[in-house]
């Protein structure tokens, strides 16, 4: 059924849709809207009956709809995971303000703190919003948690500090990877962020989470080399199954899409620390260096050159745009990157 929604021009789409309509599966509803776009008010019901959190999630992040309400009241009265509440809040940028404050208050009241205090910078300090009762809020909980006070003046700093703490280092690589490239010359740089160096970090290291990425680089620019670049990292996984989000025919980047194995034995992935992909300048720097590295690697031992091209340096949210839709985010500075790469000084 995917091959054929991938393919829908070549059938009767009022037939598709039906057929689609009548397996009341909300992954098969959210992928054909996803690549056809059409009848998006009554697809987006059809999602919201099947009462899947997963797509109506996915649905919210890609599209505005007009039940956008009733989805999210329902996810509000019969979701308490505060990690998925929080992602509706990050990825659906056309909440509005009293969704976004019902949201962070519900994250508040689940006592799951780290996910509270990104909530709060996120509305706070990256989207520059203000709310005097959800400050209240923030005042007690640090002042309980912390024994500090926050006031108007303080409260960036106060976020800063508890997320952006500078931690030490592990010692050497991280065990996740696949050891080598298998027979591919590894020529595409996939850039991501990740919304603190530290969760990165730790993730990365952490055997369970089965994720790891070539390179971390800090708010202030310093690198972190997590995976060597003889091996493949786990950031940019594609699937030549169909049944998976990350099916390697969604992917929006041509040379991804035309490879049917999984992209992370052809990628490296550089994560950034940062919440809608804005970046420091310093972080500008290190990732021009680190990308350079790579350049320069893939030359020594395959005698190839990377180009330096949009199709070679792109975005998680190209390979897996179902997924990953907001990684790096709309202000990735690749342009920047891009300029700084040609530049021989
Ligand atoms: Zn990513």
């Amino acid at each position: 059924m995917i091959e054929k929604i991938l393919n829908y021009e070549k059938y009767d789409i009022s037939k598709l849709e039906k057929e689609i309509i009548d397996l009341k599966d909300a992954r098969l509803l959210f992928i054909y809207l996803f690549v056809t776009k059409n009848n998006k008010e009554i697809i987006a019901n059809k999602i919201f009956e099947t009462k899947d959190f997963k797509y109506m999630h996915f649905l919210l992040r890609n599209f505005y709809v007009e039940v956008y309400d009733k989805i999210l009241d329902y996810i509000l009265k019969n979701n308490s995971d505060a990690r998925y509440l929080y992602n509706i809040l990050y990825d659906v940028d056309y909440l509005n303000n009293i969704w976004r404050i019902k949201i962070i208050n519900k994250i508040i009241s689940l006592n799951n703190d780290p996910y509270a205090v990104k909530a709060l910078y996120y509305y706070f300090c990256v989207l520059k919003l203000y709310d005097a009762i959800l400050f209240k809020k923030i005042q007690l909980l640090v002042k309980e948690k912390l024994g500090i006070n926050v006031n108007k003046e303080n409260y960036t700093l106060i976020f800063e500090k508890i997320l952006f703490e500078k931690k030490k280092d592990p010692n050497g690589y991280s065990e996740n990877c696949y050891i080598g490239h298998k027979n591919y010359i590894p020529n595409i740089i996939v850039c991501h962020i990740n919304s603190t160096y530290n969760s990165a970090i730790s993730h990365f290291y952490d055997s369970k989470s089965e994720v790891s990425s070539h390179y971390v680089i800090r708010k202030d620019g310093h690198i972190k080399q997590v995976v060597s670049l003889e091996n493949s990292a786990w950031a940019n996984g594609t699937s030549f199954r169909e049944s998976s989000d990350a099916y390697y025919k969604f992917a929006t980047s041509e040379l991804i899409n035309s490879v049917s194995e999984n992209a992370n034995y052809f990628t490296f992935s550089i994560e950034h620390e940062s919440f809608d992909g804005s970046l420091t300048n310093e972080q500008i720097e290190s990732s021009v260096k680190v990308i350079k590295e790579i350049i320069k690697y893939v030359k020594i031992k395959y005698n190839y050159d990377i180009p330096i091209d949009r199709k070679h340096i792109i975005g998680h949210n190209e390979v897996n745009p179902i997924v990953r839709k907001k990684c790096p985010g709309i202000n990735f500075p690749y342009d920047e990157i891009i300029k700084r790469l040609k530049n021989k000084n």
